[in-house]
């Protein structure tokens, strides 16, 4: 019989998978002897089984539960359902990747209208014992029973109004029986039937929701975000449960072993006493400082410390804690590796090895290559940030510069983001519903709550910009508006946001590009020392392809030409081209675009100092370069000297029904070689000039969309031609090569033909996926959305290769590309080539380089060094 539930001493740290990271870590700690309130792991696996089983515990694993409590209650030596002397748990979910917010946490389960009496007497606080009951109602129906904590909130706060009180510690024990009796009244209200009283009914409805909420529309939304597959499931961890809400010699708090925003190496968290944990991240109560634990209780302090940095050594990483004091004694409720900015990560990963705890090698695998996006996007201009002033400030919870329009709401930030606007998410206090919200804004404001309060966690997590705890911001979110100091913001107002030093400014300022520097450039240049695989960019034009060298791009992988045929004047000159009636009106246009592209390509090759640049020959259907509207058109035939039927009709002549896979790529260059010619002449020309000047370019021609060996021989044999010639003109030596993008199934299938002709491969993973799939690339978005929702994809093929399917025709064409030329090289350069999961997936399949975009090329370098890490070459 399969085991489903496992106890914490059963379990240790490298059973992650089946017991999630929770629940692996606590065994790891038990084992290695540290203060564990006891407990079990009911495991992913039993997740999976109960969405078998339509949403149901079976019986099996219903059994394992009871037998694991009764052994847990041997250790803890009280029994569940004792009403004396009660045997309360928490249960929690505990996925192998870290969700934060995502899945909710039940308290004080076990808890009735009897055994409350019980651990009143019992503890001889009544107090205590109520305002544990009246939390697990409240978070019993929220997560278990779907009904708004709203409820109760207010039920709550009228109690506080009415007693004049303005601390939830100043309720007495009555106030909190009458508290308890009204959410039970409550409860049933709203639910049709009473609170359950069987404390094993509530358990097993708790760890079912656990498991439900795995596949709640937020967890959903997180999952795809972060790559988490759906199939993983979550555990639940069920554990003995230990008070910090017992009096003044109980608290809970959580702390990082190092500052999570800024990587300093010193204890950093926050704690409140007699409290429960949701009060310290809740943001009701502001918490103190751990370095005020050492003032009021020393002994505690230093256990803490002495904890927290065996499990930092025992995990060589910065560990996020949970404890509790139960009237003295602290307990460890949880231990994690701690999210961190970007910033953190580089410099905890640099210190870690300068203190010998980590070689380089572990340092490299200690950043995520995505999170590195931060550091790349603008920061505040230094001058014009000094003359603004700020309005108020509050906590630098996640550090980067952000201006935008202020919303109110997630919706709101979901709907003016998709219509292109920047925008700030304003909030007393953000929760799990908010994500999305969070995900699209610049920059996430709230005026409650501390530096682990939930929107600073997450926004950390996310890279995104976050003051939190702004107490001068007084939000009104019902009526889109709040207030600093008297002045008012509205929905659609601009502010800035500094993450870094909390300052918060009510007008646009001015951004920055980022650069490589500091504890940056050290981490790459560490990653550059464990990579294989070669970083290049997609550019095409100077600035883009100089920000690409600046970034440590070894080369251009794409230069897409027709990006260079929009600007200004040459538009026109394309247009000529295109509606030319014949060879020579077309030559006579082509004439007047070489000079342009020559220099392009100039500037390309001088930005790149020499590095090799990959040339990509006109790919889109020709009618994308010519006027829709009605005036447009009549401007361009008066200026083509032609009538406006005449244009008219040419561009109808032009019209595909799916242009996609229309006329465009090498099907251009088989209609109209003078096309090809003249880019070839401006390639060639271009780089025996800046050759004369010093530099060494072996220019890369690139030719789309091939799908057939004899498109490519054709169009190759008139690009050689032509290139031969002006070289034995010009009298010099210059070599070049000539291939082809794989981007087309067929072109995959029969690589082993193509690369007699292609001196090299460039996947073109938009396309193959595209084609792979039959999915427009244009187009998927709008239904792809259904797909993850119904869990049949989890993540966007055309984000991350699809590696079962896409990869699979990718590892085709390496193999067949090879057996014709063994050493053919080998790149991609479609949108997946700065993924880090595709860049892994390139460097295994044996891939010579990856191109993406400027603005990635570092993130691309760090995940080739991780994976010729895990998986050398
Ligand atoms: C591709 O198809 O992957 C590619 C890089 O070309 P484009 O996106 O220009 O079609
Ligand atoms: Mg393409």
């Amino acid at each position: 019989m399969s085991k489903f539930v496992y106890l914490f001493k059963e379990a240790n740290q490298s059973m992650k998978n089946l017991l999630g990271g929770k629940g692996a870590n606590l065994g790891e700690m038990t084992s290695l002897g540290l203060p564990i309130p006891q407990g079990f792991t009911v495991s992913t696996e039993a997740c999976t089984q109960y969405y078998e089983d339509n949403q149901k515990i079976n019986e099996t694993i219903k059994k394992q539960i009871f037998d694991a409590l009764a052994e847990t209650e041997k250790i803890v030596g009280k029994t569940f359902g004792d009403n004396k002397n009660p045997f309360l748990v928490s249960v929690r979910s505990g996925a192998r990747a870290s969700m934060p917010g995502m899945m909710d946490t039940i308290l004080n389960l076990g808890l009735n209208d009897e055994a409350v009496d019980g651990l009143s007497k019992q503890t001889d606080n009544e107090r205590f014992a109520y305002d544990s009951y009246r939390r697990f109602i409240t978070m019993f129906a929220d997560v278990v029973m779907e009904i708004n904590k709203s409820n109760f909130e207010k039920i709550f706060d009228t109690k506080k109004d009415e007693k004049g009180v303005e601390l939830d510690t100043d309720l007495t024990a009555e106030d909190l029986k009458e508290i308890v009796e009204s959410f039970k009244d409550k409860y049933e209200e709203l639910k049709g039937q009473p609170f359950p009283q069987d404390p094993k009914e509530q358990l097993i409805l708790a760890v079912e929701a656990v498991f439900r909420s795995w596949d709640n529309p937020r967890a959903q939304y997180y999952r795809r975000i972060n790559n988490i597959p759906y199939e993983w499931g979550t555990a639940v961890n069920v554990q003995a449960m230990v008070f910090g809400n017992m009096g003044d010699s109980s608290g809970t708090g959580v702390a990082f072993t190092r500052n999570p925003a800024t990587g300093e190496k010193a204890l950093y968290g926050e704690y409140l006493f007699n409290a429960q944990g949701e009060d310290v991240v809740a943001g009701i109560r502001t918490p103190k400082p751990i370095s005020e634990l050492e003032k009021d209780n020393p002994k505690i302090y230093k256990q803490f410390l002495e904890i927290s940095s065996k499990l930092e050594n025992h995990y060589k990483d910065m560990q996020d804690l949970e404890f509790t004091i139960e009237k003295g004694t602290l307990y460890i409720l949880q231990t994690r590796n701690g999210k961190r900015t970007a910033q953190a990560a580089l410099k905890i990963a640099i210190d870690m090895v300068e203190e010998g705890l980590l070689t380089k090698k572990e340092a490299v695998l200690k950043v995520g290559p995505s999170q590195l996006d931060t550091l790349l996007h603008p920061q505040f201009d230094p001058k014009t940030i000094e003359t603004a002033q700020a309005i108020t400030e509050g906590l630098n919870a996640s550090p980067g510069a952000a201006t935008g329009k202020v919303v109110f709401s997630a919706e709101r930030a979901a709907e003016m983001a998709a219509n292109g606007d920047k925008v700030i998410l304003v909030r007393e206090e953000t929760s799990p519903e908010d994500i999305e919200g969070m995900a699209v804004a610049e920059g996430v404001l709230t005026s409650r709550g501390g530096m682990t309060s939930h929107a600073a966690v997450v926004a950390r997590g996310m890279g995104t910009c976050c003051v939190a705890g702004a107490h001068e911001v007084k939000v009104n979110e019902e009526s889109l508006f709040f207030t600093v100091n008297g002045k008012k913001f509205n929905e659609g107002d601009y502010i800035s946001l500094d993450g870094t030093s909390g300052k918060i400014y009510g007008e646009k300022v001015k951004t920055v590009e980022a650069t490589v520097s500091g504890d940056f450039a050290k981490l790459m240049a560490w990653a550059d020392e464990f990579r294989a695989l070669k970083v290049r960019a997609n550019a095409d034009n100077k600035r883009d392809a100089s920000q690409a060298y600046d970034f440590g791009a070894e080369g251009i992988g794409l230069c897409r030409t027709e990006h260079m045929f929009f600007e200004g004047s040459r538009i026109k000159a394309v247009r000529e081209m295109i509606v030319a009636k014949s060879l020579e009106e077309r030559e006579k246009a082509l004439e007047k675009l070489l000079p342009m592209q020559k220099q392009d390509f100039i500037e390309l090759y001088e930005a790149m100092q020499g590095h090799p640049v990959t040339i990509r020959y006109l790919d889109p259907p020709l009618h994308e370069f010519l006027p829709n509207e009605k005036d447009d058109i009549e401007d361009l035939a008066k200026d083509l000297g032609i009538t406006f039927e005449e244009l008219n009709s040419t561009i109808e002549d032009l019209h595909e029904t799916n242009p996609m896979l229309g006329h465009r790529g090498v099907r251009l260059s088989i209609t109209y070689p003078e096309i090809a010619v003249m880019q070839t002449r401006a390639v060639i020309e271009a780089a025996i000039e800046v050759n004369k000047n010093g530099l060494d370019v072996k220019p890369e021609i690139m030719i789309p969309l091939v799908g057939e060996v004899k498109e490519l021989k054709y169009v190759k044999a008139e690009v050689v031609k032509t290139a031969d010639q002006i070289i034995k003109e010009a009298g010099v030596e210059l070599q070049y090569s000539v291939g082809t993008m794989i981007e087309i199934p067929r072109a995959a299938l029969t690589a082993e033909d193509i690369a007699k002709e292609a001196e090299f491969f460039s996947f073109g993973t938009n396309d193959l996926t595209q084609m792979g799939f039959g999915f427009s690339r244009d187009d998927a978005g709008k239904f792809l959305s259904d797909y993850y929702k119904k869990n049949i994809f989890n993540e966007d093929p055309f984000a991350h290769v699809d590696e079962k399917g896409i990869g699979r025709l990718m590892t085709i064409a390496v193999d067949d590309g090879r057996k014709t030329r063994p050493d053919i090289k080998l790149g991609i350069c479609g949108e997946h080539g700065g993924d880090p999961k595709s860049v892994e997936f390139c460097h295994n399949i044996g891939l010579t380089y990856v191109s993406c975009s400027p603005f990635r090329v570092p993130i691309a370098r760090l995940a080739a060094a991780q994976a010729n890490i895990k998986n050398p070459r």
